[in-house]
């Protein structure tokens, strides 16, 4: 099958930030109406400060990245116009579903609040769609943040998820250094969004390995966001084939940030051949420089993804996407 085929199953994006998919015109724009300097004048000069390549060095270069889009998206105009024109690249591209996800409490800088950013992006994916006539559905995801002292910020952020479920929101995440700040920290989090009967996927086995895992699924994780390193633990790929847990792969960012250190290691095809459902996603369209199409185009160039195995994984994110998860719960 041609490469263009092969973009075409790429119709559904269920891990995709909004601050490492703002494209470099939308930065240069939203810059020079704010009146903030950038060293960059051009696309082309931005470019190196907004996307890393294939040989990035690890995580830490890769996070350098999004420097310049958090500090452009702080004000509501801004996230609305963010969403609005991610939205509307996305149905550019094909895609039907996307789940758009963010950490409310990095935008607050200038003073706005959780409540107001989540606003904002609502308000943008949503004219998207309406600009689409509805041929693609958007979706919020709100991220809380591993760190030190995020505990507050992050259960502001589980109750903000709970307001606007059924309003554009379909779920809360965990993002943020892995490595770090391991998964077992954030119980608390987690314990209110079961309470307040807010959906979860957690970035778990990126840079940390499968106990992150084993906890995201002891917090109620639906999904697992990347789950890279699930392959080092047999008794863990048993449960999530078991247990119908869809992993949220995002192989150029796997390959850029080191969680996989080779294209043909890739435990993508292992983890089909159990039974687990895996979905191929792009994680941040500017930052890899990619999206969800050009991952099925890399994965049947570089992993010879059959066209069988890419059906699988299209209808595997269908039945992942969280407004049918909800639908089932
Ligand atoms: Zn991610």
């Amino acid at each position: 099958m041609s490469i263009k085929g092969m973009e075409g199953y790429g119709k559904i994006d269920l891990h995709l930030h909004l601050d490492g998919s703002l494209s470099a015109g939308t930065i240069l724009r939203l810059a020079e109406k704010d009146g903030v300097k950038l060293a960059a004048k051009t696309e082309e000069e931005l470019l190196p400060y907004i996307t890393v390549s294939r040989d990035c060095r690890d995580l830490n270069e890769y996070l350098r990245c999004f420097e310049i889009p958090l500090m452009i998206l702080q004000t509501a105009e801004n996230l609305f116009a963010a969403a609005y024109e991610l939205g509307r690249e996305l149905r550019k591209k094909g895609l039907v579903y996307a789940e758009i996800r963010f950490a409310p409490q990095l935008h607050g800088r200038l003073g706005t609040t959780q409540e107001e950013a989540v606003q904002a992006v609502l308000a943008g994916i949503h004219k998207a769609m309406e600009e689409s006539g509805d041929k693609i559905c958007l979706r919020a995801i709100l991220c809380c943040m591993r760190g030190e002292d995020t505990h507050e910020a992050n259960l502001e952020t589980v109750r903000t998820a709970a307001g606007y479920l059924g309003k554009g929101v379909v779920a809360a995440d965990l993002a943020g250094a892995e490595g770090l700040y391991p998964t077992g920290d954030f119980a608390e989090e987690f314990t209110l969004a079961r309470d307040l009967g807010v959906p979860v996927t957690i970035h778990a086995g990126e840079a940390d390995g499968p106990k992150s895992i084993w906890k995201a699924l002891e917090f109620g994780a639906a999904r697992i966001g990347h789950g890279v390193r699930a392959i080092e633990d047999e008794e863990l790929m048993r449960e999530l084939a078991a247990r119908g847990i869809p992993l949220e792969m995002c192989p150029t960012s796997n390959l850029q940030t080191k969680a996989a250190e080779r294209i043909v290691d890739y435990p993508l095809r292992e983890y089909l051949r159990r039974g687990i459902k895996v979905t191929v996603n792009s994680d941040n369209m500017t930052v890899s420089d990619t999206w969800a199409g050009n991952e099925f185009a890399l994965l049947s160039k570089e992993y010879g993804l059959t066209e069988a195995e890419a059906e699988l994984l299209y209808r595997n994110a269908e039945e992942a996407e969280f407004d049918r998860i909800a639908g089932r719960a």
